[in-house]
């Protein structure tokens, strides 16, 4: 199937679009782009011929360069992206090793590892050659540049990647699938329950710390590195983290579930919550837009839930408890559980309710 994602591209790179518009290179088309609203240009095959991702952050058009969250992708899509002969130029920090860390409790040796590793990546530089941040080995997938189009989203400038990716529903032999529900948080990144009963409680991003931040940015500063290139390499590497966990959570929901329910939540929702912003881009990410081309493309049903009070309520009794941190309290009967695991209870119910009065209106 065609999966397509939406990277913003810098404010300051519309004279480029309006440049290449002018020339005739991006034409305007009626088209529209999933997520997005506004004008659609697409590259001619000249241009599309020539659309190279440098590196994480910039793409080069024509003879220019586009700031442009190329990052943003799952894992398949983005091995595609970087595995394209186009993609020859394509440099990055080489810490996909350290990606692990980042997925457990990180010791004395631990920290040490991450800091000297990012320390060493930045000493050394961006290369060419080097493995994505995936901890899966990924293949089968395609970047399709042709598909590719700009989009001025309300005058803020987007590009559409599209690629070709093998998806499909695996085969059931008869295994038994039941609705899911999801919660996404800060820590654990996705919690799922079952109507089995069920629930995965995921893993959680473990960020970096202030004394790990300060050393790496005290190396780089006699490196005579930018704080912002280090600030960018620790936004990379936790956004894979995240991503790497959600990777799990959605192989697990292709094969298990029959229909997903998730809150409906979109970027200016939990904003605030988040202390790491490369978490929150991944979470986003997922609900906006990875979430539903997956399933769809397994044939399971995605229904967004009213997040009201899913927090605040017991997934037993269904009555309103405390939710305090990380430990839903109820005072009716009398429990103490995992604040995500209820909420991912809550959600599941709340949907299959849901499920049921529309069923009822139809008949
Ligand atoms: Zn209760």
């Amino acid at each position: 199937m065609i999966t397509t994602h939406n990277h913003r591209i810098n404010v300051d790179d519309k004279q480029v679009i309006q440049t290449l518009i002018t020339s005739g290179q991006l034409v305007a088309t009626n088209e529209r782009v999933s997520g997005l609203t506004g004008q659609v240009y697409a590259p001619t095959p000249g241009l599309a011929a020539q659309l190279r991702p440098l590196d994480h952050g910039s793409l080069a058009i024509g003879g220019h360069r586009l700031a442009v969250e190329l990052h943003r992708l799952p894992e398949a899509e983005l091995v595609a992206l970087l595995d394209h002969p186009h993609a020859v130029d394509f440099t990055q920090h080489r810490v996909a090793h350290l990606l692990p860390l980042l997925l457990r409790k990180r010791n004395f040796a631990d920290r040490q590892t991450f800091v000297n590793g990012i320390v060493e990546a930045l000493r050394v530089g961006p290369q060419r050659g080097v493995s994505p941040l995936v901890d899966d080995i990924w293949s089968g997938s395609t970047w399709l540049p042709d598909a590719s189009r700009i989009v001025d989203n309300n005058g803020l400038p987007f590009l559409m990647t599209a690629f070709e990716v093998p998806l499909s529903r695996p085969d059931d032999d008869g295994a038994p699938r039941c609705a899911a529900g999801i919660d996404v948080g800060l820590s654990p990144v996705v919690t799922v329950a079952t109507a089995s009963g069920y629930v995965d409680c995921g893993g959680s991003v473990h960020p970096v710390t202030r004394a790990e931040h300060d050393a790496i940015c005290r190396a780089a500063t006699a490196l005579g590195i930018d704080e912002d290139v280090v600030q960018q390499l620790l936004l990379l590497l936790i956004y894979a983290a995240a991503r790497a966990l959600i990777e799990t959570v959605m192989l697990w929901l292709q094969h298990s579930a029959s229909v997903v329910y998730v809150e409906r939540i979109d970027y200016t929702t939990f904003k605030s919550d988040f202390a790491e912003r490369g978490r929150e881009l991944a979470v986003n990410d997922f609900l906006s837009s990875w979430i539903a081309q997956r399933m769809h493309a397994c044939q399971i049903t995605v229904y967004r839930v009213d997040p009201e009070n899913t927090s605040q309520i017991c997934s037993r009794c269904h009555l309103p408890g405390d939710r305090d941190g990380p430990v839903f309290a109820c005072e009716e009967c009398g429990r103490s559980v995992d604040a995500h695991a209820n909420a991912a209870r809550v959600i599941l119910s709340s949907g299959m309710t849901t499920a049921l009065k529309r069923y009822r209106r139809r008949k």
